[in-house]
């Protein structure tokens, strides 16, 4: 499968079948703490980067194949890069739309809201989740390093008329870096920004992957807890998936793991947790992997995160 994956345990969302549209990373930022690599252009240009009868195919032999014991809770539409770039969002959400019952979701950095083509592209899904890092320019620009047609005060109110022009749910990320984007004024100002967006929910994130620059640290659980009682409306704090305890019972099937891989760097434990995997069956697979030199092991904030060069 070229554009779907999972369905995966989504920490936010449950089993959720994974749906990328662009082949080759293609984003309107290049953040310091991406997890799928250096943005080799930052671009606003919208269009078909990948054909969309191709992506609305294989999503219905998703559909047809999907396996009773492991049901499609979600559509999730991320990207290797920014999903609102491609062209044909809308018409891949109306698709979905008339296929199932199932909720769809977005994942998005929202800095294209600005566009009524992008937010009107929107309005059939049932839940979006447009990330904010920072409200001050200068803050945005050391996290998301935008493209240069990224202006951050157009982009604070494309989140704020989206906001009251759609009828499902804003998620609004914020991912907070140490010495970035913690200071007292960014907290006041993305306090202003949130009292404008009113999303339905504030979920607040720090660094947990292997970050693009090193030096994209992340900021203490108790530091979160702080920002979490400064931001106006409902805010949460993104738990720690590894922390969780679930029965595993799958046996890991190694292409099953490249295919995740390949997305974003995981943990053992994020694989397991992602596809319901046992752990002993999970450590054979990627050491054979790793062997076989199909996959790569890294270290970072004392974990072992496996890559797929
Ligand atoms: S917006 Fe997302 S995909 Fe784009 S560079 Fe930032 S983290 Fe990576």
């Amino acid at each position: 499968m070229k554009y779907t994956f999972g369905p995966v345990n989504s920490r936010r969302l449950g089993l959720s079948l994974g749906i990328d549209l662009l082949a080759e990373k293609t984003c309107s930022y290049n953040c310091i703490y991406c997890e799928i690599g250096v943005s080799p252009v930052t671009t606003c240009d919208r269009k078909e980067y990948t054909p969309t009868a191709e992506i609305i195919a294989e999503i219905d032999e998703t559909i047809k194949n999907q396996s009773a014991s492991k049901p499609i809770d979600i559509f999730t539409i991320t990207g290797n890069g920014e999903p609102t770039l491609h062209s044909g969002l809308g018409k891949i959400i109306h698709h979905i739309k008339e296929r199932t019952d199932k909720p769809v979701a977005v994942l998005t950095n929202g800095s294209l809201f600005y566009r009524a083509d992008v937010r009107k592209d929107l309005f059939e899904a049932d839940i979006v989740i447009p990330s904010l890092d920072a409200a001050r320019e200068s803050s945005f620009r050391k996290i998301n390093r935008p493209a240069a047609c990224n202006r951050l005060s157009e982009i604070i109110d494309g989140l704020v008329l989206f906001s009251r022009e759609f009828s499902g749910k804003i998620w609004l990320e914020i991912l907070i870096v140490k010495g970035i984007n913690n200071t007292p004024e960014d907290i006041t100002a993305l306090q202003q920004a949130v009292a404008r967006i009113k999303p339905d929910m504030v979920q607040l994130n720090t660094v947990a992957r292997p970050p693009l620059e090193k030096y994209a640290m992340p900021v203490s659980q108790e530091e979160l807890k702080r920002i979490a009682q400064e931001l106006p409306g409902k805010v949460e704090i993104i738990a720690d998936f590894s922390r969780k305890k679930k029965e595993k019972n799958r046996i890991a099937n190694e292409s099953e793991i490249l295919h995740i891989l390949q997305r974003r760097p995981c943990t053992a434990s994020d694989i397991c947790e992602a596809l319901n995997l046992d752990t002993d069956s999970t450590t054979n697979a990627l050491l054979h992997l790793e062997k076989s030199e199909k996959v790569i092991q890294t270290e970072h904030q004392g974990k072992k995160y496996y890559s797929a060069p």
